[in-house]
């Protein structure tokens, strides 16, 4: 599965931070939608995961020597 990625600097939020998320889509959004709470002020938890979830993007995938 592809892992999803969201950058908080690409949010174009007021004061967005350097924080990036990595893992499956369900887990980048739960951790989003609280960061975006607690760090940026947000106060409507489904308006916000549905934005989030616009802007998800498939991460990069390391390359594992164990692949
Ligand atoms: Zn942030």
């Amino acid at each position: 599965m592809t892992r999803k990625y969201i950058d908080c600097r690409k949010l174009g939020a007021a004061g967005a931070c350097s924080l990036a998320i990595s893992g499956n889509e369900e887990e980048v959004l739960d951790l989003a939608v609280i960061h975006g709470i607690v760090a940026h002020g947000h106060d409507d938890p489904y308006k916000l995961r549905l934005e989030l979830r616009a802007q998800l993007q498939d991460a990069p995938e390391a390359k594992s020597a164990l692949a």
